[in-house]
């Protein structure tokens, strides 16, 4: 079929005087996988007749063992029938055939080169912009029910790796207690990106300036990976990427649930960026801050950077300068100054790497500090307020 399907393109291309289409490796793939499928077919059929053969003749099996008569056939009895000897064979030989076309379509499905495809604004955006070729093969897993559920269990977040973005930024869970993500989620694109966008995405896409993995990172989320036959493990995402487009993931493996969990009493969180327009941007650096406040102190705080070195980090030297200080603005300010001798950014196209230090101070400052109680309530302080997320970036030039 595949043969023949090649073949009348041949002659189309010919008859229109177009250059012949090269025939992807997935195209010859799914050829050969019918005909594997074929041979296994007719083999299974050859079986049952053999099968059904011995069958009727299993009373007269003895006579195979009768000593071998020039002339006679293959029974003593009723020369005319055949000899189950001969049925024997076929459902073996087909049972081999059976059991290397099963392992032979074992092993297409398997395919190494194959990724994941959730919402593609990623990995199809990447490919139409010619950034990265898109890879010979691709598996569509947006339609996996059990990748796309999303509840509060026991406290935690429990998200399905196909989480759109449009949900995290709108759901009120979300927005009252882990505010920081419902923030980062708001960010990211235009409404149709975070209706297509997934969380799972985001993370496995290991972009530097990746808005959900700073909140998560300060949350301590863990994302469970899932390998064929039902293997799975536990990464906390602070561990998932290991440098730009790259995750400890292994071939085959799929995100498939993240799990945040409850914050503390008392805590709030926010992610703010630095972006040069209001939508269809990325970050130029963004912060994401956990800050639990006892009263006008700060008990403990966390804090993730993005887009300041290749993978999102941690500021430990800021985290432990909050940790225990008045929850003032020179606190908060300081706190900045020493994430920002933490980062590592580079210059760019979009950025000198100084410019993205200074605009860091501010960033992380201002993920940090609560909102005055004068300002609409963005954060979850203290266990109250409601959840907004239209005020998590710094324009261009904030200082
Ligand atoms: C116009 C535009 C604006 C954008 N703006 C932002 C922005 O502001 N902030 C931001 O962070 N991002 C932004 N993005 C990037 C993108 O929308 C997000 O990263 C999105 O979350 C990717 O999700 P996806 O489902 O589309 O990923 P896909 O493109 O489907 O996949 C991305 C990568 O993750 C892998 N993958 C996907 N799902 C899984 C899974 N379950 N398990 C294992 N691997 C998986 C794929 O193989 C691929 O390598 C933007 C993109 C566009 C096109």
């Amino acid at each position: 079929m595949q043969r023949v399907t090649i073949t009348l393109d041949d002659a189309l291309m010919d008859e229109l005087q177009l250059g012949r289409p090269p025939t992807p490796w997935h195209v010859a793939r799914d050829g050969f996988a019918e005909t594997v499928s074929f041979l296994g077919l007719v083999t299974g059929t050859l079986a049952k007749v053999a099968t059904d053969v011995m069958l009727l003749m299993q009373t007269e099996v003895g006579e195979a063992f009768e000593p071998f008569v020039p002339g006679r056939g293959s029974s003593s009895t009723m020369p005319q029938k055949r000899n189950p000897i001969a049925c024997e064979f076929i459902v073996a030989a087909t049972k081999i055939v059976r059991q290397q076309a099963g392992l032979m379509l074992d092993a297409l499905a398997a395919d190494p080169t194959a990724r994941p495809i959730a919402g593609g604004t990623d990995l199809v955006v990447a490919a139409r912009q010619g950034r990265k070729p898109l890879p010979e093969s691709i598996v569509a897993v947006d339609r996996i029910a059990e990748l796309a559920g999303h509840e509060v269990r026991d406290g935690s977040l429990v998200l399905g790796g196909l989480t759109s973005h449009a949900w995290l930024a709108t759901a009120a869970e979300v927005r009252d207690r882990w505010t920081g993500l419902a923030d980062a989620s708001a960010l990211v694109g235009s409404p149709a990106t975070r209706s297509t966008g997934t969380l799972g995405g985001n993370l496995m896409n290991a972009s530097p300036a990746a808005d959900t993995t700073a909140p998560l990172v300060v949350f301590g989320a863990v994302v469970t990976l899932r390998a064929a036959g039902g293997a799975a493990r536990s990464v906390a995402v602070a561990d998932l990427a290991t440098g730009p487009g790259r995750t400890v993931a292994v071939s085959g493996e799929l995100l498939t649930e993240v799990v945040v969990p409850a914050v503390p009493p008392g805590a709030g969180s926010a992610y703010v960026r630095l972006e040069y327009r209001r939508a269809m941007e990325i970050a130029v650096v963004g912060a994401a801050a956990l800050v639990v406040l006892d009263g006008d102190r700060v008990v403990d705080a966390r804090l993730a950077l993005t887009a300041v070195a290749p993978t999102i980090i941690r500021a430990p030297e800021a985290e432990a300068s909050l940790a225990g200080a008045s929850a003032d603005r020179t606190t908060y300010r300081s706190a900045g100054r020493l994430a920002a001798a933490a980062a590592r950014p580079i210059d760019d196209v979009r950025a000198s790497a100084a410019y993205r230090s200074a605009m860091l101070e501010v960033v992380v400052a201002r993920a940090a500090s609560p909102l005055p109680p004068s300002e609409p309530a963005r954060r979850t302080w203290a266990g109250g307020g409601e959840g907004s997320t239209d005020q998590g970036t710094v324009e261009g030039g904030a200082s």
